[in-house]
């Protein structure tokens, strides 16, 4: 039931897309769909305009590589690089796969950004919680003593604990990684997926597919278009997972993630207790925000920023959005109000 239950919101939100790729789509035999069960949730892939017979071998390589990049920054997966760093004495230097050196450079970046609301080192938080992968399998608040813990071993670090020396000169190179201290561990949730994506992209592009949608739980990247057809898709609505909410045409290339407290969550103590948590207080954030749909050119910024407005709220986050280039979002809150910025490229379906 549990390992079925972290599936029904990914599925749910899967089949909604899926929905609206169909029924908006007058030319639907020549998108081509696959889709597998990868980094804890649905990938969906799908392209358009392109020969069947090569079909097979191309969504091999997508996925391999979505499996590979997996291993890499996986904190679950007792073999991988992240796991070895998290479980090391604090302080203890590694050389890290230029992948992960990207994927850990940019994290910082959004961090230093969003003032520390993003926290790619909150993994023990995450833990406590049990927001590892899915759903808890136990539904219950932490005890107060062992937040408080955290927070206070937090409060004596002088700077943040997670040390990046990028390579010299070739910045794609391997990087030298340190926590220096053990109130931080990486949790790469809010970010890798997004990195996996672009990379994801990359070999549909290399193969010479320019028209393609890969979906992944909440995150996509889209490249081109259906002909003279966007690419259309719902956002799910926060409070009513049957309903779309807003929709997004799309006709070139560009990405779209979104947060939200309805992912993964349970309810205790009266409230809703959420996966995207702030790193000032321990818990769930509670912004205000329940839903934040960001757009970027990159999935791997789009996925950070997403859950990094979220935990800023509607105020801090709008302010955010609108000093960087490139990045619009859609953003909902709790009361009902609602923003979007003057050109993200979506509509609000109903008042
Ligand atoms: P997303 O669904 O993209 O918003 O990412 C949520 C995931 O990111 C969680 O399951 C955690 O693994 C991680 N996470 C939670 N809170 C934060 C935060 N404040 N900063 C960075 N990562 C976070
Ligand atoms: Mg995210």
């Amino acid at each position: 039931m549990i390992a079925l239950k972290k599936y029904i919101i990914p599925v749910s939100l899967l089949l909604i897309i899926l929905f609206w790729l169909v029924r908006w789509q007058p030319d639907r035999h020549d998108v081509h769909t696959t889709t597998q069960l990868a980094m804890g949730t649905l990938v969906s892939l799908s392209v358009w305009g392109t020969k069947p017979e090569n079909e097979e071998k191309v969504f091999a390589a997508v996925f391999e590589k979505i499996r590979q990049l997996e291993a890499v920054a996986s904190r679950q997966d007792v073999n991988s690089i992240v796991y070895r760093i998290n479980h090391a004495p604090s302080g203890e230097k590694f050389t890290i796969p230029s992948e992960l050196t990207h994927i850990v450079a940019k994290g910082l970046q959004v961090h230093l950004l969003s003032g520390g609301a993003f926290d790619p080192g909150l993994a023990h938080i995450s833990d406590l919680w049990g927001f590892t992968q899915g759903v808890p399998e136990v539904e219950k608040i932490p005890e107060k003593r062992l937040i408080d813990a955290w927070l206070e071993k937090r409060k004596q670090c002088f700077d943040y604990g997670i040390h990046l020396k990028l390579p010299d000169n070739d910045s794609d190179g391997p990087g030298l990684l340190w926590l220096a201290d053990d109130s931080f561990a990486l949790d790469l949730g809010a970010i890798a997926k997004g990195y996996i994506l672009d990379q994801a992209m990359a070999v549909l592009k290399r193969e010479g597919i320019i028209n393609a949608l890969i979906v992944g739980g909440g995150d996509m990247i889209i490249a081109g278009a259906k002909g003279d057809q966007p690419w259309r898709i719902g956002i799910q609505h926060p409070r009513d997972r049957d309903k779309v909410m807003a929709s997004v045409e799309v006709l070139q290339d560009m990405a779209l993630a979104t947060s939200g407290d309805y992912e993964r969550f349970f309810m205790a103590d009266g409230q809703r207790q959420h996966h995207i948590l702030d790193p000032k207080t321990g818990h769930p954030a509670r912004s205000g925000l329940i839903s934040v749909s960001i757009q970027a050119r990159e999935a791997m910024i789009a996925d950070a920023l997403s859950t990094a407005v979220f935990v800023l709220g509607m105020e801090k986050g709008k302010a955010l959005i609108e000093r960087l280039e490139g990045v619009e979002g859609m953003l909902v809150q709790e009361n009902g109000e609602r923003w979007k910025s003057s050109r993200f490229p979506g509509q609000w379906l109903e008042e």
